[in-house]
């Protein structure tokens, strides 16, 4: 369904009710002039979602429990000023959960919680996808993150698919240049953010080519000019694809070797 040509009383099908979406910050995502309870009760009743012989709050109540949230029936009328982050959260994705969507969008959902409570709501993420049998599509920076929740990774630069795969292809076998930049800076591999020089590029203005050209240090005259490369497959698999020109049918994928020149020309 390509939902940029529905009218917005298509969308309001879609939006909550098939599509929801949990941010980043917990904060700015609730409203503090009303109780959770009111809050999560309004995406059922505007979507006329759930049992109508169960009252609105005893769904709402049913929903904080089921996300963890203690003594839900005490808390639902509640304010979010009432609520830690990490209860906060918590709330935002029971409002998500509202309407038993098909597809959650979980934005940056742990990224200003701590280590602990990022983990439980990792964990609840995880049983609640299997619990309501929902796609999740989880955007991050934190590649532990990733290692630990996805099944399949999409690789973004400048909003373009750099190389997408299992979690396995890309962590075993990290293809793109820009994917291997980002797996050298992790912790322990001994490179720094210093590994990708420069900076994003203006994403209304970018680069010809390859947008990560400018910054990549096997780019090649090739590489930047015409649109961003295909996805094509690494390794034969039909699993694992990135979008260079080194995985095209003309060139061998050994050349992209770390700190080699071993591409006839490229740097
Ligand atoms: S297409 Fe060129 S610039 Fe882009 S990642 Fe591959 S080698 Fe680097």
């Amino acid at each position: 369904m390509d939902l940029t040509t529905l009218s917005e009383t298509a969308l309001q099908d879609v939006r909550g009710k098939r599509i929801s979406h949990i941010f980043q910050n917990p904060q700015n995502g609730l409203n503090p002039v009303y109780t959770v309870g009111r809050q999560i009760g309004e995406a059922i009743r505007i979507h006329d979602h759930g049992d109508p012989e169960v009252p609105v709050q005893r769904q709402v109540v049913d929903l904080l429990d089921k996300t963890g949230i203690p003594e839900a029936s005490a808390r639902v009328d509640d304010y979010p000023h009432e609520f830690s982050g990490g209860m906060k959260q918590r709330v935002l994705i029971a409002m998500a959960l509202a309407c038993d969507p098909d597809l959650l969008i979980a934005d940056e959902p742990t990224t200003a919680l701590d280590v602990t409570i990022q983990g439980q709501i990792l964990r609840l993420l995880e049983d609640l996808q299997a619990e309501h049998d929902m796609g999740i599509i989880f955007v991050t920076h934190d590649l532990g993150v990733v290692s630990e929740i996805a099944d399949r990774v999409v690789v973004m630069y400048a909003g373009k698919v750099m190389e997408t795969g299992t979690v396995e292809d890309i962590f075993r076998n990290p293809s793109h240049p820009y994917t291997r930049a980002l797996m050298d800076c992790l912790p322990g591999r001994g490179g720094s953010m210093d590994r990708i020089e420069g900076s994003l590029p203006d994403v209304t203005d970018p680069p010809a080519g390859c947008r990560f050209s400018p910054r990549c240090e096997h780019a090649t005259e090739a590489c930047r000019s015409g649109d961003q490369p295909p996805l094509w497959g690494v390794d034969d698999g039909d699993t694992h694809e990135a979008s260079c020109v080194y995985y095209d049918a003309e060139h061998d994928e050994g050349e992209l070797a770390d700190g080699e020149d071993a591409t006839g020309g490229h740097q």
